[in-house]
């Protein structure tokens, strides 16, 4: 293709921060952006020349929005498929609308990989209460109920610990298909940011190392201290996953490493990914920059990280009782903060996050933590 350059407008579906952070990059590097989404003045709004209020099963709005942009991207892949094909007629979507039919519902995900010999965790489809005792007797128990779509951040999850609380699972989980997946007894968690363009050029940030509470990342850690013989592996997967799909942009796979060093694909998101916020201030080309650059058919950029790097993310919950303190965690000079323009702290709501860089990957965590902890 011939590529778009500097001084297009990028269509941006979706308006959280994953859309600010690459609004930001676009129009550092001279391009215009717009974007959709049901809400008003978003993180992605307030960094774009135009903000449009519209539902995205409002599909004559999406036509008129991709009519007006060089190109469409994502920043929630929960968009409905029907808005990505009204998006397709107007414009170029990258990555297409397929990829994120697959990876926006978790048991289309799986038996996708699955089909294509990459490893998951032990899984079954559940749709009645009867599936849901005959996929206990498959699977085992521990395990874990999750809605099908629309799940994230640990949303729609139940877990089943004896045979007794499947009831109550099914009862919470309150939908007609899901998934139940084996508990994994994991070592660690970590994700392969990657980005491929419609050449096939492939660059990775390497395995970045994620701590979760409650289901939400809380913070990462790059280069993920593990054996770089697991690194390479997870580093593979994530390429061939790339290729199988035909990405043409950033994809994160999520892994669990189990205790005997085996890797698990827990999830895919066809977009930059919370675990690769930390690229922005550590290494030459960021997360959004690769997706702005695969998506305009330019050539991909250099992901060398020159220091280890940590990030922790700033949920809501720090707003209670009281505004955190920034000025105390500026104080610590490494620290940098990142906010999305969020104006309701809500609990569990992700407002920013905090990078550091340092000589270690555990002196990068430190930094992160304790200016976090200094906003308290
Ligand atoms: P998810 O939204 O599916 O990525 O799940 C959020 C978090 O819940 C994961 O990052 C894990 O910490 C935990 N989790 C999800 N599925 C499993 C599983 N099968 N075994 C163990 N922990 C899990």
């Amino acid at each position: 293709m011939t590529p778009i350059l500097p001084g297009a407008t990028i269509g941006v579906l979706g308006s959280g921060q994953l859309g600010r952070m690459f609004a930001l990059t676009a129009r550092r590097m001279g391009y215009r952006v717009h974007t959709l989404s049901p809400d008003t003045d978003t993180p992605t709004g307030q960094i774009s020349d135009v903000e449009i209020n519209a539902e995205y099963d409002d599909l004559d709005a999406v036509r008129n929005f991709a009519r007006n942009v060089a190109a469409v991207t994502f920043e929630f892949e929960n968009v409905p498929a029907a808005t990505a094909a009204a998006a397709a007629e107007q414009a170029l979507v990258r990555p297409a609308g397929d990829i994120l039919h697959i990876t926006q519902h978790r048991l289309r995900e799986k038996t996708y990989l699955a089909r294509h010999g990459f490893p998951v965790t032990r899984f079954a489809t559940v749709s009645t209460r009867e599936e849901l005792i005959h996929a206990i007797a498959n699977v085992g128990l521990p395990a874990i109920l999750k809605t099908a779509g629309f799940g994230y951040d640990g949303k729609g999850q139940f877990r089943i610990a004896t045979l007794d609380a499947a009831d109550a699972a099914w009862q919470a989980l309150g939908t007609q298909e899901a998934v139940l997946e084996a508990m994994v007894e994991f070592e660690c968690e970590m994700s392969v940011v990657a980005v491929r363009n419609e050449s096939g050029d492939f660059e990775h940030y390497g395995a970045i190392l994620n701590h979760h509470v409650n289901g939400i990342l809380d913070v990462s850690i790059a280069p993920a201290p593990i054996e770089p013989g697991i690194t390479r592996e997870a580093v593979d997967i994530a390429r061939r996953v790339m290729e199988q799909l035909q990405v043409v942009g950033v994809l994160c796979t999520e892994f669990f490493v189990t205790r005997d060093g085996h890797l698990l694909i827990n999830e895919l998101a066809p977009r930059p990914h919370n675990s690769g916020h930390l690229t922005i201030d550590a290494c030459v080309t960021s997360q959004f920059e690769q997706q702005l650059r695969a998506v305009c058919g330019l050539p991909l950029g250099s992901t060398f990280q020159a220091r280890p790097a940590a990030m922790a993310n700033l949920l809501g919950d720090l707003w209670t009782p009281r505004e955190p303190d920034w000025t105390s965690a500026l104080a610590i000079p490494d620290a940098r903060l990142h906010l999305y323009g969020k104006a309701q702290p809500r609990p569990g709501r992700k407002m920013g996050h905090i990078t550091a860089c340092a000589a270690t990957p555990e002196e990068a965590e430190g930094i992160v933590r304790q200016a976090r902890e200094r906003l308290h």
